[in-house]
């Protein structure tokens, strides 16, 4: 029968994106410098990450599939300096529950051999192997969904898009990565495999850029660099949320810093540009549509209809937002959105008046 495990950890992984944002996460997590991710027939066979990581140990091997068991945790005071993607242990629980293979191949960097770890579909760990492995960890995730006949369809029917979705996803892990190496495969049918992008390791984002989507995207874009102190009187110090988020008092530094490269504000120049907006908050990768839309609208504002290329990091204190609105993590809750908009569009229209056009 199916277990009430299996229909509560449904949360974490909604589609094939989660799946690869999970992944992809706890190997950023290890320390990983390498990460490759390998679909088959565009996921809906199989998702494979392989990174260099640290390993997992072998005291976590029984618990790493355990609903609510991670290892980046101490205390939940640390959630308010949360410095790790994960830190609810939902991931691999969730994918033992949802799919039809959940092996793990891992050797930590004091481990002379690598080892399989098995699973059982409630996360216990069924057996272990020995096996000849590089250090890090690889993660196959096979039949998403293959005991759930109706998302399982909803999957096969839309994979397409999906696959176009994920690709997009690991364009902005793959770009905010510095020193990362990232490489992404397909294999379709009749075992043709095909590269979808790779990156080099290298030291900065422009360049991370430049391998994904091409040098040519570099000569449309300008440097954003953007800061600014949020004015107190528009910030009440410790809102609801912030406060059930922090334990402390102090509602942290009001200094706002927005990084990244643009599309020049020149008519014409978004054609060169890939249609493409990338978000992040503290170099979490996540949806903010507000902030898409505000840039749009200075860009509008220039006469400039085409979507801009947009790569935009917003450093913020851990305090002015709340990741943990959302199980998948992919919302964002800025406490002061209202005035970060403004605050964004200001500067934008400062930064296009002193742009040489
Ligand atoms: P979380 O990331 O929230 O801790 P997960 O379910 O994603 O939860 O992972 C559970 C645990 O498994 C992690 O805390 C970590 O110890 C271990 N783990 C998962 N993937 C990897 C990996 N690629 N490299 C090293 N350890 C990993
Ligand atoms: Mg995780």
């Amino acid at each position: 029968g199916r277990s009430v495990h299996q229909i509560q950890s449904g949360q974490v992984i909604i589609d094939l994106c989660s799946v690869a944002k999970e992944l992809v996460e706890n190997a950023l997590d290890a320390g990983a410098t390498s990460v490759e991710v390998r679909f088959k027939n565009n996921g809906l066979d199989s998702i494979e990450v392989q990174d260099n990581g640290s390993g997992i140990s072998p005291e976590d091997f029984e618990t790493i599939a355990l609903k609510h068991h991670t290892s980046k945790l101490a205390t939940y005071d640390d959630l308010t300096s949360l410095t790790t993607f994960g830190f609810r242990g939902e991931a691999l629980s969730s994918l033992c529950a949802l799919s039809k293979f959940h092996i793990i191949t891992t050797r930590a960097s004091d481990g002379p051999k690598g080892t399989k770890l098995e699973f059982e579909q409630s996360g216990k760990l069924k057996g272990t192997s020995v096996v000849a492995a590089k250090q890090g960890t690889t993660v196959v995730v096979d039949t998403l969904f293959y005991n759930l006949p109706v998302r399982r369809k909803e999957l096969e029917k839309t994979i397409k898009r999906e696959y176009q979705k994920v690709l997009q996803l690991l364009h902005a892990y793959a770009c905010i990565s510095t020193g990362v190496k990232f490489s992404v495969s397909n294999t379709v049918a009749k075992g043709k495999k095909t590269m979808a992008f790779s990156t080099n390791s290298n030291p900065n984002t422009k360049e991370n850029i430049a391998n994904v989507y091409g040098a040519k995207t570099l000569t449309a874009l300008i440097p954003l660099d953007l800061e600014f102190e949020m004015d107190p009187s528009n910030v009440p110090g410790s809102t609801q949320s912030a406060r059930n988020w922090s334990t402390q008092e102090d509602p942290g530094s009001r200094n706002i810093k927005i990084v990244g490269h643009i599309s020049r504000p020149v008519v014409g120049e978004g054609r060169q540009t890939p249609d493409r907006q990338m978000l992040f908050v503290n170099s979490r990768p996540c949806g903010l549509p507000q902030v898409s839309k505000a840039f749009n609208e200075v860009y509008k504002s220039y006469n400039i209809t085409q979507s801009p290329f947009i790569f935009a990091d917003i450093r913020l204190d851990t305090n002015a937002y709340d990741v943990n609105v959302s199980p998948d993590k992919r919302e964002i809750l800025l406490h002061d959105q209202t005035a970060l908009l403004e605050n964004l569009k200001n500067a934008l229209v400062e930064l296009f008046e002193g742009h040489d056009q």
